[in-house]
């Protein structure tokens, strides 16, 4: 089985995404998370994303989408099923997914769209940066309020025309992302199904 979580900035895709691997084992792939652990290596794809990142803007569709075809062609991957948190962030991004699927025989089962409202991203972004200062841990350097309303805007222009791409074809569902997190882990549960 797979998942897609669709959602702006801080809306808890990450956080019911983690939720899902509890639950249904499903393997989240986070381009985010893959793209700073590239920064953090230092490989070519990091030392070209790390700018773009920390500018709030979004990294080349064919970079992100060769990070993600190779970790999905992976056994751990293929057997597991995944769920997809940060990505597709555009249509051209969307369609190479739908062909990356057909190669491979498979279909997206599930394309769940958080829905949030703006004034409770900057609090959650603002917390996860006071929560993480105050675990001793790294700050995100795109978690400030001044980034936060390039991604935001960012989400807004390239990655929101997702959502008609889906639902046009009848395959988006979308759920209170505003709601208390257990209630939303409820409401994906209902969309996903049982274990
Ligand atoms: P995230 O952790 O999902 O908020 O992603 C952090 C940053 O990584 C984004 O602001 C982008 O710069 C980059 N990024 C992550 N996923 C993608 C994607 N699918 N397409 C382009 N850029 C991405």
């Amino acid at each position: 089985m797979n998942v897609i979580l669709l959602g702006p900035p801080g809306c808890g895709k990450g956080t019911q995404a983690a939720r899902l691997k509890e639950k249904y084992g499903l393997i989240p792939l986070s381009t985010g998370d893959m793209l700073r652990a590239a920064v953090a290596a230092g490989t070519d794809v990091g030392m070209k994303a790390k700018a773009i990142m920390e500018a709030g803007h979004l990294v080349p569709d064919d970079m992100v989408v060769g990070v993600i075809a190779d970790r999905i062609g992976e056994r751990d991957v293929q057997k597991a099923g995944f769920v997809l948190d940060g990505f597709p962030r555009t249509v051209a991004q969307a369609k190479s997914l739908d062909e990356m699927m057909k190669r491979m025989g498979w279909t997206l089962d599930h394309i769940i769209e958080l829905k949030v409202d703006e004034k409770a991203l900057f609090d959650r972004i603002d917390k996860r940066a006071r929560d993480a200062r105050a675990a001793g841990g790294e700050v995100r350097a795109d978690d400030n309020a001044e980034t936060l309303k390039k991604r935001i805007v960012v989400y807004r222009e390239q990655t929101q025309p997702i959502l008609p791409y889906y639902r046009e074809q009848g395959r988006l569902v979308s759920v209170d992302g505003m709601a208390d997190i257990d209630d939303v882990s409820r409401q994906l549960e209902a969309i996903v199904g049982r274990p």
